[in-house]
C-alpha cells in the first residue's frame, strides 16, 4: 500500500501538463477531536491520492487543515467523500478566486501538534466556543459600527498587500503575538466594543474568537470563510467590496489580486509595489516586496550580497552553505534590515486608541 508520493514535484507538473484537466484550489478546516491521528491521515491520504488531489493538509488531535487541488471532473466524489466523514459532512470549502493548476504538485498530509501554529495551551479554553460568525453583507454593516474594532489577524507581510480599509493589523510575525497586542489594548473595552475579526480562510479567527470570550469579550465576531469567502459572496450578490489590494495565499500564486489598489512599496526601492519574491540565493530566501525594476537590477536577489554568492557556480554556493545551518531570514519575512522600504506597522495601534474616543 503507497502512503506516500513517490514523484518529485517536476514530475507530478510534467504528469498535470499532459493530463490538462482544470483543477480548482481549495481550502477547508474543522476543528474536531481526532483520536487517531495516524489512522486518520492514512486513510485520507488513500481516498484522496486515487482522486489526484494534491496539497497540503494538517491533520492533529484538535481538527484537520487542508489546502488541496482536485481535479475538477473529480469535485463531486471528493465532496461525496467528506460528507462520509461525521464531522466533515457540508463542511464549508473556500474555493479559490484564481485558479492555478500548479497551486500545488503534490500530496502532503502531515501529522502535527496543531492545525495551525498559534503557541497556545489547548487545556486553557474551548475552542469549539467561538465567536459569531458572520456573511459578508453583516460585516460589511458591522464594519461601520463606530463601537466596532475590525482586526487582521494575520501576520504583517499579509496585511501589509492587503487588508479591510480601516483594519487594525498588528505587525506581528505569529498569531500568538498578535493575541496578546489585541488583548492588552483593548482590555478596558472588553463589554463595550464589538471586536470583528477576519483572516484568510477563517482558521485562524475561529481559535481566537474562542479565546477571546475565554478571555472575558462580550462581543466577538469572525468573518465566515475569511476573506476568499468573503470576495465570492460580495460578487454573487453584488455586494460592496471592502477590501483593498491583494491576499495573500499559502499556495504558488502567493496572492490573489482584490482591488487594484496597490498599497505596498518595494521594500528595495520604495516605488508601489505588491509582488512578494523569495531572495533568489539559496541561503537566504528572505520573502519580501520587489519591484519589477529591482528585480531586474538585483537578479532576484534581497541584497548585494546575496547578488554576489548567487552568481557563483552552484557547486560553490554548496560549499559556502555548509556548517552555516539554515539561515533564519526564512522565517524573518521581509524584517531584514537592509531593507529600507519595508513599512514599520508597529505604531498602528494608534488607530484603536482614537476610535475609543
Ligand atoms: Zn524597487
Ligand atoms: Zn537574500
Amino acid at each position: 500500500m503507497q502512503l506516500y508520493n513517490n514523484l518529485s514535484a517536476k514530475e507530478r507538473a510534467e504528469l498535470i501538463e499532459e493530463a490538462g484537466k482544470d483543477r480548482l484550489t481549495i481550502s477547508f478546516y474543522k476543528y474536531a477531536k481526532i483520536g487517531n491521528t495516524e489512522i486518520f491521515r492514512n486513510h485520507m491520504f488513500l481516498a484522496w491520492d486515487s482522486l489526484e488531489v494534491l496539497g497540503r493538509i494538517y491533520v492533529a488531535h484538535e481538527g484537520i487543515n487542508a489546502q488541496l487541488s482536485v481535479p475538477a471532473e473529480n469535485f463531486d466524489k471528493f465532496k461525496a467523500h467528506l460528507d462520509t466523514i461525521s464531522f466533515l459532512e457540508n463542511v464549508r470549502l473556500n474555493i479559490a478566486i484564481e485558479h492555478d493548476n500548479f497551486a500545488f504538485l503534490k500530496l502532503k498530509v502531515k501529522v502535527r501538534n496543531k492545525i495551525v501554529a498559534d503557541g497556545l495551551n489547548d487545556d486553557t479554553f474551548d475552542v469549539t466556543n467561538k465567536g459569531i460568525h458572520v456573511n459578508a453583507e453583516k460585516f460589511n454593516e458591522l464594519i461601520e459600527d463606530p463601537d466596532t474594532v475590525l482586526v487582521d489577524m494575520r501576520n504583517h507581510y499579509e496585511s501589509e498587500i492587503g487588508h479591510f480599509k480601516n483594519a487594525v493589523t498588528p505587525d506581528v510575525d505569529t498569531f500568538r503575538e498578535s493575541l496578546d497586542l489585541i488583548e492588552e489594548d483593548l482590555k478596558e473595552h472588553k463589554e463595550d466594543k464589538k471586536l470583528v475579526m477576519y483572516c484568510t480562510g477563517g482558521i485562524r479567527c475561529e481559535k481566537a474568537s474562542a479565546y477571546y470570550k475565554h478571555k472575558g469579550f462580550k462581543n466577538v465576531f469572525q468573518l465566515e470563510g475569511g476573506i476568499i469567502n468573503y470576495v465570492r459572496q460580495t460578487e454573487e450578490e453584488g455586494l460592496e467590496n471592502k477590501f483593498i489590494g491583494k491576499n495573500f495565499v499559502f499556495d504558488q500564486r502567493r496572492s490573489e489580486r482584490i482591488s487594484d489598489d496597490v498599497i505596498a512599496n518595494c521594500h528595495q526601492c520604495g516605488e508601489p509595489a505588491d509582488l512578494h519574491t523569495n531572495c533568489a540565493n539559496e541561503a537566504c530566501h528572505l520573502l519580501f516586496i520587489q519591484c519589477e525594476s529591482c528585480k531586474e537590477k538585483m537578479e532576484n536577489c534581497c541584497s548585494s550580497n546575496c547578488m554576489e554568492i548567487n552568481r557563483l557556480p552552484p557547486e560553490e554556493q554548496k560549499e559556502l552553505r555548509k556548517g552555516q545551518g539554515n539561515s533564519n531570514d526564512i522565517f524573518k519575512k521581509g524584517r531584514a534590515d537592509h531593507l529600507p522600504y519595508k513599512k514599520d506597522l508597529r505604531n498602528i495601534f494608534e488607530s484603536i486608541k482614537t476610535k475609543k474616543n
